[in-house]
Order: structure tokens, then sequence, then C-alpha cells
């Protein structure tokens, strides 16, 4: 059987992700929501509309009625299913990939994104797809204003009194994509001073690719500086993802825009924290502070999602700059996360938030393994973890802890290739635990 469902749906360019495929995705979607009401968006993508059409046809040709929310960001639609009571929602995006890209991100009723494992159940169902009788096809309805009500919704949700209060000095940097359908709107109804930077939406992404990378964030880095902002604010084309620049300058990662969560978060509510084998110690840190658990996850939002869905978490989160906030969704919003952090901002500079972080040094490798050498690898770390007594998760890859460190050995998902990834308070002992582990995968290989 066919595979077509990666980590996070179905993925590539127009010749893999043809208008057919989508359709034929989109009945077996159709069938595995039993019908019902199924919200459908898309990003500013060019391939976006003509895809979402075909979504659109297959899910109603199996009986579904079709919410079309038109172009909106991930944590928008993601929103509305909880807002619209919808049993399903397909979202054509394809995030932080290079333009020519685009996806379809199934998202259920409750929430919860399709896992890989999932998918295998549409694609099982693709090979049985039975269209619903003429006069049982489904409707289509359009539904407008959904960033509208986001943005009330998020600006229920964080403390607009300080930061009217401090009226703090913004530059959003939208990416060319659909976060210029919220952020601007929130952040100045705030009463935030706000810059922006890539905010024309264009399919070709003119500013900069879509992932906020360090590298790719260069503009507002200097924009900050030049105007002497409070910070700067970088998301990926979706939305979802969320990364900060502070008033020197400095580039702020996604682990740490977790762990500033994490600490604004527990602060207020204390619970379970969720996030994945891949993302740094200072989040449990934080929580541990706080006396709260740290559940891990394999890495990818459908099983944070997953996690999180059972209720007794009060944040998930992973290394990228997405943060899960319940109260909203259960998918990643760099919205709401924005708009917690520049509450902190309005208590004290980005950069003493960042210093006043569990510091951490880390170091990252790539280990070529030819075909199934990288699963064998693996197994030989989690047998050696074993035998040495070890600490360690073993829900993707193996992550070992130390008391002040950890590393994780990781198969690459779709490259021939393991990860090892080890991160320390002590730079030195990163780079050796990195070094350890490397020979152990390359005995294996
Ligand atoms: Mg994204």
């Amino acid at each position: 059987m066919a595979r077509y469902f990666g980590t996070n749906g179905v993925r590539g360019k127009l010749d893999e992700l043809t208008p057919e495929l989508a359709m034929k995705v989109a009945q077996a979607v159709g069938m595995y929501f039993r019908k019902g009401k199924v919200l459908v968006a898309k990003d500013h993508r060019l391939t976006g509309e003509l895809l979402k059409d075909a979504v659109m046809a297959g899910l109603q040709g199996v009986g579904c009625d079709v919410v079309d929310l038109g172009m909106a960001t991930a944590p928008t639609a993601e929103f509305m299913l909880r807002e619209l009571k919808g049993d399903g929602l397909v979202i054509v995006t394809a995030s932080h990939n290079p333009p020519e890209w685009n996806a379809l991100k199934v998202v259920d009723g409750k929430g919860i994104t399709v896992s890989r494992e999932r998918g295998e159940e549409i694609e099982k169902l693709m090979e049985k797809v039975k269209l619903a009788e003429w006069g049982k096809v489904g409707g289509k309805s359009v539904q407008q204003g959904a960033d509208r009500q986001h943005i009330n919704r998020i600006k229920e949700l964080v403390d607009k009194g300080k930061i009217a209060g401090r009226k703090p000095f913004l530059v959003l940097d939208l990416a060319n994509g659909t976060p210029a359908l919220v952020a601007p709107q929130l952040f100045k109804e705030m009463e935030c001073k706000v810059l922006t930077l890539n905010s024309a939406i264009d399919g070709h992404f003119p500013g900069r690719p879509s992932e906020p990378t360090e590298k790719n964030v260069q503009g507002l880095i200097r924009l900050v500086k030049e105007n002497g902002a409070d910070a700067g604010i970088a998301w990926d084309g979706d939305g979802d993802r969320v990364v900060f620049v502070d008033e020197k300058g400095n580039y702020v990662v996604g682990d740490k825009v977790f762990a500033l969560s994490v600490l604004h978060k527990l602060k207020k509510e204390k619970g379970d924290i969720v996030t994945t084998v891949a993302t740094s110690r200072a989040a449990e840190d934080i929580a541990g502070e706080n006396g709260c658990k740290t559940v891990y996850t394999k890495v990818g939002a459908p099983y944070l999602s997953e996690e999180m869905a059972k209720g007794k978490a009060v944040l998930g989160g992973e290394e990228v700059g997405g943060v899960i906030w319940p109260e909203i969704s259960l998918a990643k919003d760099g919205f709401i996360t924005a708009a917690k952090i520049v509450e902190m901002v309005c208590e004290k500079p980005l950069s003493e938030w960042v210093a006043g972080l569990p510091q951490y040094s880390n170091v990252k490798i790539k280990v070529e393994c030819k075909g199934d050498d990288k699963y064998k690898a693996i197994k030989e770390v989690k047998e050696f973890a074993e035998k040495e007594k070890l600490d360690f998760i073993g829900v993707d890859g193996v992550r070992v802890n130390f008391e002040d460190s950890w590393v994780i050995v990781r198969p690459s998902g779709t490259e021939h290739y393991v990860r090892v990834f080890a991160e320390s308070r002590d730079k030195e002992k990163a780079e050796a635990l990195v070094k350890e582990y490397e020979k152990l995968v390359k005995e294996a290989c």
C-alpha cells in the first residue's frame, strides 16, 4: 500500500501532491471522520487554492458538509475547529517548507493532528472510497471573520492592561505569509508600537524563506537594533511557530521561547508540561522548580497534541518555537505565544528573561548510516543504555539522561543518517557525549 502520510500530513510539490491525490486523500479523510462537518483552510501558497478546491470536492463527495475558512493561519483554523465544533479540519499548508511545496494537514474533531501512524488508517480507506448518493453529497458554507475571532480570543487570554501600560515597541517579521492576517492587528489593538517587515502576503516568499532560523531573520535583527525596539518577533509562513529577537538584537531560539512560555504559564497555573525528546532540559528544570512534571513524547506536533488531549498538561511545546496553550487549542499557536512573551517584556527586558533561564550548551551532528543500519544503531545504543543501567527515554530513538546533561540518538525519518544531539551545562561535556555516542553509532553502521 502506498504511503502518503508523513509526520505532519501529506506533503509534496504539485507533481507529487497533485489535485487528484488531494481529492482522493480528502475522500478518505471524510470517511475517516464519518461524514459530519469538516473545516477547510489554506495558507497563502500559490498552489493552495486549487488544492483546497480539490479537498472540498473530495469531502463533499463522500457526504461531509464543508466549512470554507478561506486563507487563514494554521492556529486560526485550529482555533475555529473548537469554536465551530467541527468533526475535523484539513489545512492546506506546507508550514516552513520552500514556496513550491504544499501539504494537507489533517486534524480530528478533538483538535489532535493526525500522525503518520493514524494516517495509515486513512490510506487504507483510500482503497475503498464510497461516494455518497447524489442526494446526500455534502454542502458548503463560507465562514468569514475567523481572524477577528482568533484575535479577540487571544486578547481575552492575555494581560491587556499590563501591555497597554508599557506600550512596547515591536518589530514583526510576517514572512510574507498568513501571520500578516493576525499579528499586526493583534499587537496594535493591544496598544503596542508596531513596525512590520515582510508584511505583503505573497506565495513567492520574496522577503525571506518561511522558516524563522537565525540566518533567515537577519533583516529583523537589523531593524530591531536600528530602531531601538523592545523586541522582534518572527513567525513561520503559517504562524504556528514563533521566535524572538531581544532588544539587543540577539536571536532567541525556539527552545528558549518554550522555556519562557513554561515560566509564564507555571507562575499562574500548575500542572504537567509536555514536550518532545529533542527539546532542551531548560523547560524540565523550570517545571521541576515549580513542582511540576515533564512528559516527553516522540518528535512531531501530532504526538504533542495527542498527549495534550489527555487533559493533564497545562502547556506543550517543541524545540523549534511551537507552543501549545490548551486554553485556545491543542495546536501550536505562534500568536498567543508571542502575546504571552510580550507580556513578560513589559516587566523587564527580554535579554534579562533569557539570561535568567537555565543555561545549556548543545552540540548536534549527523552520522551517515545506510538503509536499515540506522535502526540497528538505535537498537544497539538502547542495549548499551540498558546494560550500563543508564536513565533513558526510548519513545523516539534513545535519550539518555545524566545529572546535568543528556544525549539523544535518533534516526532521520527520511534520510540515511542518525542524529546525535547532546546538551550540557558544560560545553566540553556536551562535546564529549556527542563523541562517545557518535562512536557507538558508527560501530553499528
Ligand atoms: Mg508552521
